[in-house]
């Protein structure tokens, strides 16, 4: 697999383009530094290179974690091998850490609409600069995870609606955003919660909505953070049930730094793990 960085790509630079620039310039949605135009993401060169984390370029396929290294994908790690359901791939844009841990806090608050776009077009970027082949061409839908109607009344949206909005942005997968999943119950905030308690508190949260023919589909799914793996894991297996052949998942951010020092560190990821967060 060829696995690239993001890297802003400069557009033709007219006046027709340029003339409301002039009156109200565009800043970067991390540092509100005053951006050159021309770039197609809304974050300032700085920025990327914070969000791309170059240190940090050993992918783990199976659950989008990250380790320093070379630049390698590995199909396993200590965090998911012993996962009961596997993903048929998963891609992260970071771990959750520095920049993206600050930037997905701000998505998840009001007025996070902004953020949680321009990250999804981050998030665009790399999944079809990154994926497999089957990734790119054999996607049927693209679904995001769902929120409990009373959490999206409270912030006004839903992130991983607004991801799967930028993602099908891409024009490969143009028109297959779907809603497949829907809340059946609302669930307390995970991140208060134990490991075996997060499995427990998602169980049979979702149902599958609408009435699309699953069988033998493809799936890419979309969250912006992933801890413990519960609620995707749940999202997986509802799908699975209803007959999808595959399941990729895209996320923004991929959390493992509090489960270290449960997990036995297998020897081909120890070198320098994340043992900090
Ligand atoms: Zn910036
Ligand atoms: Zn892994």
């Amino acid at each position: 697999m060829d696995f690239n960085f993001i890297k802003p790509e400069p557009t033709p630079w007219t006046w027709k383009q340029a003339w409301p620039n002039l009156l109200a310039p565009p800043v970067c949605v991390a540092c509100e530094t005053i951006l050159p135009s021309g770039e197609t993401t809304l974050f300032c060169r700085l920025c990327l290179s914070f969000i791309n984390s170059t240190g940090w370029r050993k992918v783990c396929l199976g659950c989008g974690a990250r380790f320093p290294g070379e630049l390698t994908v590995i199909q396993d790690c200590a965090y998911c091998q012993s996962w009961p359901r596997r993903f048929a791939s998963v891609t992260s844009l970071s771990n959750y850490e520095g920049l993206v841990q600050d930037l997905v806090i701000r998505m998840k608050n009001r007025n996070g609409e902004i953020t949680s776009l321009q990250m999804g077009k981050l998030l665009a970027q790399h999944l079809s600069k990154n994926a497999t082949e089957g990734l790119i061409k054999q996607i049927d839908w693209v679904t995001p995870i769902p929120t409990h109607w009373h959490r999206r009344l409270r912030r006004g949206f839903n992130v991983s609606e607004l991801l799967v909005e930028s993602v099908c942005q891409v024009p490969v997968w143009k028109g297959k955003s779907k809603k497949l999943l829907a809340t059946q119950r609302k669930t307390g905030k995970q991140g208060t919660l134990s490991i075996s308690q997060r499995f427990q508190n998602v169980k049979k949260c979702f149902k599958i909505s609408g009435k699309t023919d699953l069988q033998g589909a493809t799936i890419l799914l979309i969250d912006d953070v992933m801890t413990s793996g519960a609620t995707a894991l749940q999202a997986l297996q509802l799908l699975k049930n209803a007959g999808a052949n595959a399941v990729h998942l895209g996320i923004i951010a991929r959390g493992i730094g509090r489960q270290t020092a449960k997990v036995r560190i297998r020897k081909d990821v120890s070198e320098g793990a994340n043992v900090a967060g």
